[in-house]
């Protein structure tokens, strides 16, 4: 039975290119998972956008001469191109820029204060006597009252992920110039979070298929308690506040950007003709999953629950499969060090499938994992092109050759024949219970035992040597070769979509790989085949060097 999947994906901020961070994090798991379920015939909706709110965008046009509209508008279009060329499939990455974002975030934001759960009173706001503005929550820094860290923001502590304000932190200093801000007196309205932590709680507890550390997480934040938060700033980029007298304020980024996920919905809904038809992707049967950065954990399984408790009607989420951090070389991805791969920088040199190969089979599910260039070309050279793209192209190319590229008649199967088979259909029943978990990692590496044990047939079967003698058995021992890559097709399409649909078309077969179904679907004795041509190449060991070396240097942002 086909079932109805919402997936909500983080919203990069618009004010710097994408990196393999972002990627390993948020946006690769996602569009494994929304292909995958595609493929079964479930009906998925992908959602997400830029943030393109708050001071860090305005400081920036500032420091370029630009506006922050400009800045939005550029990095949006990066961001576009970026997901085209990775191949992150979205039904739909719009913006907080839209007139409709503004309409879903203030009715949210009326809704909630007319029930009761948001309110006015005053806050100390940091203003630094130097740069003489208002300072955004993570342009002051300082330590952690939580746990001593030295660096932390005033929006969050990246050490304890606790989130914070800036009058939290201890020794506080402005980032743009070092002074000691002053905390001025400011009229806000703030969420009532409090009023939710024991629903919260409940609700978690409930939770049990969440991973491990999204769930200890939460619950340990929900049991020390939950603060009334701030939801607005002394801001003129933004949503403004609905309601009269709050000029020059506006709704706060990170109560406003995670509303994205409900208006980009509701702007899905009206590009297809019918309003209504988001309410199918949040009420009722329908199972919602939410793909963040660790970082972004309690914003998504704490504030937007409540947020969403609060306004009623609305579907929790079902899921956070939250990802931990990817390391670069060892050492902690730092986008101001430039310690980073930025992705329009590899996308500009490499092919995307190596790529999202990588980062599948080393993908920082239950623990941090670490990216190197050595790895990168050491798991392309030998794994993707030497156990997957070698063994396609092996077959394909001596079929075409030897059977007048059509795929060949076989004789009864023997049992190895049979076993190999059936291990083809295992092989995609076991990643369909992995993949419906968001367990990517492991689903991709049965996958590849699977091409393994293809070449350990065809080394047994030696069909290049035995077609001399015997046609029959050469043709036996192929064709069942093409029914495993033919499945394997499949298996890699939400991993590898852009070689599996290569090989989809080297297969002879027209139409969508997701119109054939997540099932074994092999090509006919005598379907055409097309001449085939490498799935993968090599990469010469001289990369290494040479991307390692553009680390920590002057920063690129590749465009
Ligand atoms: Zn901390
Ligand atoms: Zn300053």
């Amino acid at each position: 039975m086909s079932e109805k999947i919402y997936i909500g994906v983080a919203w990069p901020y618009a004010d710097g290119p994408l990196h393999l961070g972002h990627i390993a994090g948020a946006y690769l798991p996602p569009d494994i998972f929304a292909r995958y379920h595609r493929t079964k015939g479930d009906e998925v909706l992908m959602v997400s956008g830029s943030d393109q709110h708050g001071t860090p965008i305005t400081i920036k046009a500032e420091q370029e001469g630009k506006k922050p509209g400009e800045i939005a508008a550029e990095y949006h279009q990066q961001f576009l191109d970026s997901w085209r060329r990775l191949g992150i499939s979205f039904d739909l990455f719009t913006s907080t820029g839209t007139a409709n974002h503004t309409e879903v975030s203030q009715d949210i934001f009326l809704t909630l204060y007319n029930k009761g759960y948001i309110y006015k009173s005053v806050m100390l706001q940091p203003l630094c006597p130097r740069c003489r503005r208002f300072l955004p929550d993570r342009y002051v820094e300082g330590i952690c009252p939580y746990c001593g860290s030295p660096g932390a923001r005033g929006d969050q502590c990246d050490d304890c992920g606790k989130p914070l304000s800036p009058v939290e932190l201890i020794q506080p200093r402005c980032r743009l110039c070092g002074t000691a801000p002053e905390f001025k007196d400011s009229e806000h309205f703030f969420l009532k979070l409090s009023a939710f932590r024991d629903r919260l709680l409940d609700w978690v507890k409930q939770q049990t298929h969440w991973r491990q550390n999204v769930l200890n997480f939460t619950v340990r934040y929900l049991e020390d308690g939950l603060k009334d938060r701030a939801i607005t700033r002394d801001i003129d980029w933004g949503i403004p506040v609905p309601l009269p007298g709050f000029d020059g304020k506006c709704l706060y980024v990170w109560f406003e950007a995670v509303i994205g996920y409900l208006s980009a919905a509701k702007e899905w809904a009206r590009s297809t003709g019918d309003r209504e038809r988001w309410r199918s992707f949040w009420q009722g049967e329908v199972k919602g999953y939410y793909f963040v950065g660790k970082d972004n954990i309690p914003f998504h399984t704490i504030i937007w629950p409540a947020m969403l408790m609060g306004y009623g009607d609305l579907n929790l989420p079902y899921d956070v499969p939250a990802n931990e951090f990817l390391t670069i070389e060892g050492r902690r991805l730092s986008t101001s060090r430039n310690w980073a791969v930025w992705l329009p920088d590899y996308l500009s040199r490499f092919d995307p499938d190596p790529l999202r190969y990588l980062l599948s089979i080393n993908m920082p599910e239950t623990g941090d994992t670490d990216f190197s260039w050595r790895e990168f070309v050491r798991r392309n050279n030998d794994e993707l092109v030497a156990t997957y793209g070698n063994l396609v192209h092996r077959v394909l190319s001596f079929v075409y050759r030897n059977f007048d590229g059509c795929v060949p008649e076989p004789d009864e199967l023997d049992g190895r024949s049979l076993a190999l088979l059936a291990k083809a259909g295992e092989t995609l029943s076991t990643m369909d219970g992995l993949l419906y978990r968001c367990h990517f990692k492991e689903a991709m590496r049965s996958a590849m035992s699977l091409a393994q044990e293809t070449n350990r047939y065809l080394e047994e079967k030696s069909p290049w040597k035995v077609i001399k003698r015997d046609r029959p058995a050469a043709a036996t021992a192929l064709y069942v070769a093409i029914s495993v890559i033919s499945c394997l097709r499949t298996a890699l399409y939400p991993f590898l979509p852009f070689s599996s649909i290569r090989l989809h078309e080297f297969l002879g077969f027209k139409g969508s790989i997701e119109d054939l179904g997540w099932q074994l679907k092999s090509p006919p004795p005598g379907q055409r085949l097309p001449e085939p041509r490498p799935l993968f190449s090599k990469l010469d060991d001289g990369v290494v060097g040479e991307e390692s070396g553009r680390l920590g240097q002057a920063h690129s942002t590749g465009g």
